[in-house]
């Protein structure tokens, strides 16, 4: 049985609440800078992934919410509409090719094209060193972080040309920073880099914008788990230069920004929000 599409009280998605308000560059107010857009984030009933897609849809987008669990996606996408936003939930493993199919149909069938998609769906195994990794575990991490992103922007891409959409990875400080007990999600994470910018080459021609963002250490359950040792954390606070751990909605402005018309000429781009100068 297919699961459940969540759906607002008023069909599938609520009437848009454009709630936020931009300054511009021209320090003119902008109400609803994505409105009348489509947006699809992957693995965001919660963390970064539930702060960008409220971002998008109080900034106008209506927003297709997935991830792997119905009361999740159930409870995320009730929780958005109740704020007044336009936001419809499916499940979707990322992984999982079926799921994916179902996704892009689901926006399809409802949306009609999609504008912008934010690949925010991560695994972390804690597994310790590269070379002792079992294949299998390899094969989970590079399947969802890397594969997974470029298979879903295939389906979507003949409903994303023609629209001047954008595209959004979701990388790691650690790409930049390697740390011993990430092993093989380091390197996926690395690899989304280098997808981005093959990205922005490849669909350059077809004006959709490819860029990736880079979170640093950020208060969700993911980081809990990769991160959840107090002294551990203590210690990241001291040495990053804002002495704080960021919040998932640090990350969300900077993708509606990614997507907007102010990035219009920005592509193939990593961009940290991780509290510190990741430049060396
Ligand atoms: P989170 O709070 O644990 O949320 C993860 C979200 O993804 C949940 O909605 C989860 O819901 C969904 N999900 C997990 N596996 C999925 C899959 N295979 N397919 C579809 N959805 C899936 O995690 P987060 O901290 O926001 O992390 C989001 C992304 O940011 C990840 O790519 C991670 O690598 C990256 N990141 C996080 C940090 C950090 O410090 N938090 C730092 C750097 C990078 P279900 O359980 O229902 O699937």
């Amino acid at each position: 049985m297919l699961p459940a599409v969540a759906r607002g009280h008023r069909g599938w998605f609520h009437p848009c609440a454009r709630l936020s308000v931009r300054m511009s560059s021209t320090g003119i107010d902008r109400k609803g800078i994505l409105a009348e857009r489509v947006a699809v984030v992957t693995g965001s009933t919660s963390g970064i992934g539930f702060a960008i897609a409220r971002r998008l849809a109080q900034d106008g987008a209506h927003v297709v919410i997935s991830s792997r669990k119905q009361q999740n996606v159930d409870r995320a996408a009730a929780q958005l509409q109740r704020e007044g936003l336009s936001v419809a939930g499916i499940v979707c493993h990322v992984g999982k090719a079926e799921d994916r199919e179902r996704l892009v149909a689901t926006a399809l069938e409802h949306c009609g094209g999609v504008d912008f998609l934010v690949c925010c769906a991560g695994v972390n195994p804690l597994v310790g060193s590269t070379l002792g990794t079992s294949e299998q575990i390899w094969d989970k991490i590079l399947n969802v972080n890397v594969k997974s992103p470029a298979l879903l922007l295939s389906q979507l891409l003949p409903y994303m040309e023609k629209r001047k959409g954008a595209v959004t990875l979701v990388s790691s400080i650690a790409a930049y920073f390697p740390r011993m007990e990430l092993g093989v999600y380091n390197v996926s994470k690395t690899a989304l880099l280098a997808l981005t910018r093959t990205l922005a080459l490849e669909l350059a021609p077809k004006d959709i914008r490819v860029n990736c963002l880079v979170p640093g250490v950020i208060k969700t359950d993911f980081s809990k788990v990769s991160h959840g040792n107090e002294s551990l954390l203590k210690y990241l606070r001291e040495c990053l230069q804002m002495q704080r751990i960021g919040e998932p909605e640090d990350c969300a402005g900077v993708v509606s920004f990614l997507c907007s018309p102010d990035a219009s000429y920005i592509t193939g781009e990593n961009i940290a929000v991780a509290g510190f100068s990741s430049r060396l």
